[in-house]
């Protein structure tokens, strides 16, 4: 770590923050990171001089464990610990993740419209002429390389770059798993296949392709390209998402050699960051075709893996009423495999999906309350249960109620699922 002071900057370089990821309503950073800090924002950058966070010093900030995040995605997002009572009750964290994107949020707020973080977003892109006289000699060279960096990462330049990271792996990708909220959303993703099996008609992150998957050669380039892409940034990275909507149909033969070459290549087992994790989706279908000897293998890989499923409902005529194509007794087989697989692999944790809106029938809810409560004689730790808001929902005091109901009589760890993507 180095310190260097420029009128009212103070630059720190090399900070080292947490080296695995936890659970806390205060502002935790992980891996090593850059910062600068002025009487007004805390900024913090990744090792390529990207910016990632910022967080306002003054009274008028929101909440003083409050900061925005600025994804891969190039998207900002704030996280709001302030505002609501019990989040983690619904989330599993201590945070409201505030999207500047629509997605699928049961609660209004909207940072974004408050003129303290729009100040703070123009800060960040103000703070270049501030950093000039920074690449100037006299300055110590590690000090004077981190400016350069940033410099060389202005907003049209950080624009440019998520656009190159879409190309690389084919297109944005439109839902991370909510298992990613473990690791705060920072996944590397790597398709292995694209499209889906069922082409819901209520959905709304799919693609219109026919599943594919992808050839060896593909993962492979995107592999290397990948490695370039997050360049000195990539050991500030410990976890891989192999995309898209449903990586576990594509079968081990992808996704075994993906995720070991995507390990090797992108050096997690040196990561700034411990505890390497691998997130998937899967399909109800996908999970009761594939084998054991699947999860056999994948549970010596060297991450632990989390496969989330979308199962949406156990109830016949909601099925057809969201024009899923499976019959309850094919969603009632997945989630018996789901309990079954978190019980006999240690390092493989299967969560599924529900949904949930003011608009679905009761047997919806009775129904999943039947799986996940009289189906289990106990509570168990593992094998999250998520509630996804259907977007389309008008009272949305009416869906919190009902979530609230479920997660007192889940026999699972139960929470809402709002949808970030990458
Ligand atoms: S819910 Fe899953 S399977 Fe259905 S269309 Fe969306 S991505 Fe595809």
């Amino acid at each position: 770590m180095q310190s260097y002071r420029l009128n009212d900057l103070k630059i720190t370089i090399n900070k080292q923050g947490a080296n695995r990821y936890t659970k806390a309503s205060y502002p935790v950073r992980y891996g090593k990171f850059c910062e600068i800090k002025t009487p007004q924002y805390l900024f913090e950058f990744n090792l390529c001089g990207e910016i990632r966070h910022i967080r306002g010093l003054k009274p008028d900030w929101p909440h003083p464990s409050e900061w925005l995040k600025r994804s891969d995605a190039n998207d900002w997002i704030f996280y709001s610990v302030g505002r609501y009572h019990r989040i983690f009750s619904f989330l599993g964290e201590y945070y409201l993740p505030c999207l500047s994107y629509p997605s699928n949020s049961p609660w209004d707020y909207d940072p974004f419209g408050d003129f303290t973080v729009h100040d703070a977003l123009a800060a960040g892109s103000e703070l270049e002429e501030k950093l000039r006289p920074l690449i100037t000699n006299g300055v110590p060279s590690k000090i004077k390389d981190f400016a350069g960096r940033i410099l060389g990462h202005d907003t049209k330049t950080l624009r440019r770059r998520t656009e190159n990271l879409h190309q690389i792996i084919g297109g944005p990708v439109s839902a991370l798993p909510p298992d990613t909220r473990h690791v705060d959303y920072n996944v590397i993703p790597l398709m292995v296949a694209d499209g889906c099996l069922y082409h819901c008609g209520f959905c709304c992150v799919k693609s219109r392709r026919s599943f594919q998957r992808r050839s060896g050669q593909n993962i492979r380039r995107q592999i290397k390209r990948l490695q370039r892409f997050y360049g000195a940034d990539l050991g500030n990275y410990n976890a891989l998402f192999l995309g898209n909507h449903d990586a576990l149909a594509a079968g081990w033969d992808s996704i075994g050699p993906s995720a070991v070459e995507a390990y090797e290549a992108f050096n997690f087992e040196k990561s700034n960051i411990k505890n390497p994790a691998l997130f998937l989706f899967g399909s109800a279908d996908s999970l009761l075709n594939a084998a054991d000897k699947l999860f056999a293998a994948l549970n010596q890989v060297p991450f632990y893996t989390y496969i989330n499923i979308g199962l949406e409902s156990a109830d016949g005529a909601t099925l057809v009423h969201i024009n899923k194509p499976l019959g309850c007794h094919q969603i009632k087989d997945a989630f018996d495999k789901m309990l079954d697989i978190n019980r006999r692999y240690l390092n493989i944790e299967v969560t599924a999906n529900f949904l949930l809106g003011d608009r679905l029938a009761p047997d919806h809810y009775d129904t999943l309350i039947e799986m996940i409560r009289s189906g289990l004689e106990r509570f168990y730790s593992k094998g999250a249960i998520y509630l996804s808001p259907l977007n389309n929902g008008r009272n949305r005091a009416a869906m919190l109620g009902r979530f609230v109901e479920i997660k007192s009589k889940s026999r699972l760890p139960t929470y809402l699922y709002l949808i970030q993507r990458l």
